[in-house]
């Protein structure tokens, strides 16, 4: 299998090429047709097997096809520490290159005056710990109208740090009409209900 295979478009192709992968891990082989498609996505893996691009690849396949009315966020990542946070914005970043599309990074332990004028400006994805994230929404600084595309990565993590509720608050703001791609190295049982609430008809992939 090779990344052409996987329906990415040439903006996305050139990015992956840069960055000197020659063939889709399992995971990605796996669920990038799959979030292209438009399938909600509940991907068991651990980090380290390429569960990052599996997620941000097609995310930004989609978003840059699809024209924004308003600079809204379109989408929204949710990690569970501020260095998770940071990293997938790297990869974002990298992989986004040639698409134009923005994003914000909303961690806690920065100011908020930043993080404030660039969604002030408009971006199409928040990547975000839990925490920030609410506090940004209630202040005022967050339209979530238009965010249908949701990604809650290393949620036994989430689970851990007990930040499952904060999750469940964040997930009432959105639309009900999304895409919701869940990323967890467990599947214990509260995982599981979790799968439950916050999905609809996944794929689930193991890898
Ligand atoms: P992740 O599991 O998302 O934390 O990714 C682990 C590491 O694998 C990261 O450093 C990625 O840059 C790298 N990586 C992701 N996909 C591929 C691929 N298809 N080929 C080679 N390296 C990759």
């Amino acid at each position: 299998m090779t990344f052409e295979e996987l329906g990415l478009s040439p903006e996305v192709l050139r990015a992956v090429a840069e960055s000197g992968y020659e063939t889709p891990t399992p995971i990605q082989e796996t669920a990038i047709p799959y979030v292209l498609m438009g399938r909600d996505v509940m991907g068991v893996a651990q980090t380290g097997t390429g569960k990052t691009a599996s997620f941000t690849l097609p995310m930004i396949d989609i978003l840059a096809s699809g024209r924004a009315k308003a600079r809204m966020p379109r989408s929204l990542i949710l990690e569970p520490t501020r260095e998770l946070a940071a990293q997938v914005s790297e990869n974002f970043e990298k992989y986004g290159r040639y698409t134009g599309l923005t994003h914000a990074l909303l961690i806690g332990g920065e100011s908020f005056k930043d993080q404030q004028a660039l969604l002030e400006r408009g971006v199409d994805v928040l990547i975000a710990t839990p925490g920030r994230m609410l506090d940004l929404f209630e202040r005022g600084n967050i339209l979530l109208a238009d965010t249908k595309l949701l990604v809650i990565d290393e949620a036994d993590r989430m689970l851990d740090m007990g930040f499952i509720p904060d999750v469940e608050r964040i997930v009432k703001l959105l639309p009900a009409i999304r895409q919701t791609l869940f990323f967890s190295a467990t599947m214990a049982p509260e995982i599981r209900k979790l799968t439950d609430a916050f999905l609809m008809n996944p794929k689930v992939i193991k890898v």
